[in-house]
């Protein structure tokens, strides 16, 4: 008789399928030819790798990373180290989703928990859903809370109450730091060690992974959007932005799309990304843009500065 496989068996199985799966894809992007792992260097930590890192069972063996997160539909892109691939789970992700999840429901999908106080009630928790079409937005409190039941009856016979909300749309610094790792990420997958050992990679790597650069504060677009692809452009205009756009479609359902800005390669490339003011230069406007078709032959990213 067949032996039956132990419970813990299966579940080794079902990690190994799972991950040579979605190996097979990492390992078929055409832009990381050094995957054919003699060693492989985390794109963030930068250490080194071997083939016996792809050993789940070893201390800090290499994973598989999804950028932009699985929730926000993002797809398996690359290696980076376990640790590095924590991190990223810990500060970021949950963040993230708190702020997709509230966009979502202000856009008509899903609800939004939230807090509420009615004059000089203690806060309670309540949820928010928005009907897009007909324009409604309904609150409701949670119907077993006798006490948040009473201060909303109170409210309605009052006619009039000074109502206080309590949003958590996510720590919008992690927020912002996420999606800088994501377009970094992004670049190297695209450019390969080619972005990230340059001044311009380097300098970005410096702030997430060191806490260095301090002064770096990430550019995000979140408007205008709307008509991008995924991938990446390069900002042609205003002339001096010498940058990247790396633009993500985040969701499946309700769709967002988020730019990021990079610096281009060089070290004169630095020096005009730290004067980049998000505030003072007015709308992006993309005269000319480059995009770069995952499937296309991969190309080195200093050629398109020169
Ligand atoms: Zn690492």
């Amino acid at each position: 008789m067949r032996k039956l496989m132990s419970r813990g068996a299966k579940i080794r199985e079902s990690i190994f399928n799972e991950f040579s799966r979605n190996f097979s894809l990492v390992m078929n992007n055409p832009h990381l030819n050094i995957i054919n792992i003699d060693f492989y260097i985390c794109p963030l930590c930068f250490d080194s790798f071997t083939e016996q890192h792809l050993n789940q069972a070893v201390e800090n063996p290499l994973t598989i990373e999804d950028v932009p997160p699985k929730k926000l539909n993002g797809k398996p892109l690359l290696l980076t180290c376990k640790k590095c691939n924590n991190i990223r789970g810990s500060i970021y992700d949950s963040e993230l989703s708190k702020w997709f999840k509230a966009y979502c429901a202000l856009e008509g999908k899903g609800e939004l928990d939230f807090k509420m106080a009615i004059d000089s009630s203690r806060t309670f928790k309540a949820k928010l859903e928005r009907d897009v079409d007909n324009k409604t937005t309904s609150i409701n409190s949670n119907k077993k809370n006798p006490y948040a039941q009473d201060n909303v009856s109170i409210m309605h016979s009052e006619g009039k109450a000074k109502v206080n909300f309590l949003f958590d749309f996510g720590d919008a610094k992690k927020i912002d730091d996420g999606f800088l790792r994501f377009a970094y990420l992004y670049a190297f997958y695209y450019f390969g060690y080619a972005y990230i050992f340059s001044t311009g990679g380097k300098y970005v790597r410096d702030y997430l992974v060191l806490n260095k650069n301090q002064e770096l504060k990430p550019l995000i677009i979140s408007d205008k959007l709307e008509n991008f692809d995924q991938g990446i452009y390069k900002i042609s205009f205003p002339k001096d932005i010498t940058s990247f756009l790396v633009v993500f479609k985040l969701g499946s359902e309700i769709t967002r799309n988020v730019g990021v800005i990079l610096p281009g390669p060089k070290d004169e490339h630095i020096e005009n990304f730290k004067f980049i003011d998000k505030e003072k230069i007015g709308p992006l406007k993309f005269l000319q843009i480059i995009k770069q078709d995952i499937n296309d032959k991969p190309f080195v990213c200093y050629k398109l500065w020169q």
